[in-house]
Formats: C-alpha cells, structure tokens, sequence
C-alpha cells in the first residue's frame, strides 16, 4: 500500500494573515508531499508496504533505517501539524484538558512560557510537543523528524519549528512565529479530543 497526502483540513488561505498562502502552499504541497513521495518510494518492495504509518515509524525507528523513519516521521508529524492549527485558534483549552494542564503546569500562562521556551530551545530544525505520558502532561522538543511515539507517549498538540513552517511569514524571528503560534492558530479541541481519547481508551 502507498499513502497518500491528505488535504489540509482547511483552506490555504484560512490561517492568514498569522500563517500566509504562500506558506501553506510551498509547506504542504511541497515539503509534506515530498516527504509522502519519498516515503512511498523507500518502502516499495519492503516489508514496511503491509505497515501502518505508525508501525512504519516505530520498525524503522527501532532499526535505525533513518531513510524510511525520516520520512515516515514526517509524513505523520505535518499530518498531525495541520490539525494542530484551526483559522480563529488560540485562546485556551477547556474541561479536562484545561484542568490536567492547570494541575501539570501551574496555570495555562505557565504552560505557555514553558512551550515558547521549548520554541527557542530546539536548534536548528525540529518541533515542539505537548504530549501526555503515564498519567502526566509534559512539552518536549524534539530533532528533525523525531517524535515522542516512539518514546511511548501520546502527542497531543504540536508546532513545526522548521524555518520553512515560518521564514516566509517571520524571517528569522522565531519568537514571533512561536507567539502567533498560540495565541491565534493553536486547536484547542483537536488537542483536547486527543486528550480525551487517552481517558477513555
Ligand atoms: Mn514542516
């Protein structure tokens, strides 16, 4: 089986002006389809073609066959990315996960500090995560393609920290991008249904 890239679950230019067109043009159509492309090329004629895309990510993770992870990984980081943005986003999370992040972080403006922190944390290219893992929320940053699935916890939210996901938008000034970020594109309900998903599995 080959996957295919999905369409973003809104229009190109919804996120604007805080994420352009532009971007969302050459950040899905090119960079996320070029990583589906080369993915679905790695794996021809491979084990990994009866393979969910998280089984893929986990195997080749696991065999250190980083032409295939590097891929996979990002075929399903960009996925879960865009669902990580709405058009009128921001805000704050409400119910259980606003509770869970009220009990793990102090108060939402903590975990906002610490999120943008992790933001200027990571070097060079990677993302940055809200995840839950034994019971307890935590941010983590992780390089290039690495995701914290194959660390066994639960992503619930992220935010592409590659220059392409801003440079067009922002230029150098990741800070901004990182601000923009959750204060008007993050998708409290998608994170909050992930959140759920946890309690009730
Ligand atoms: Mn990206």
């Amino acid at each position: 089986m080959s996957f295919e890239l999905a369409d973003l679950p809104y229009g190109m230019d919804a996120l604007a002006p805080f994420m352009s067109k532009q971007t969302l043009e050459f950040h899905h159509d090119k960079h996320h389809a070029g990583y589906v492309a080369k993915l679905n090329a790695a794996i021809e004629d491979t084990a990994y073609v009866d393979m969910s895309l998280e089984e893929i990510i986990q195997t080749s993770w696991d065999q250190k066959d980083s032409g295939v992870f590097n891929n996979a990984a990002q075929a399903w980081n960009h996925s879960f990315f865009w669902k990580s943005m709405c058009p009128n986003g921001g805000g704050v999370p409400t119910e259980e996960l606003a509770h869970a992040i009220a009990v793990d972080f102090g108060s939402f403006e903590e975990f906002a500090e610490e999120f943008a922190a992790a933001g200027a944390a990571r070097f060079g290219s990677g993302w940055v995560w809200l995840v839950a893992q034994d019971g307890k929320l935590s941010i983590t940053h992780t390089a290039n393609a690495d995701t914290p699935l194959t660390a066994g916890a639960v992503p619930l939210l992220t935010m592409d920290v590659w220059e392409h996901a801003y440079y067009l938008d922002y230029q150098n000034r990741r800070h901004d991008y990182v601000s923009v970020f959750l204060e008007y594109l993050s998708n409290w309900d998608f994170a909050s249904r992930n959140y759920a998903a946890i309690q009730s599995a």
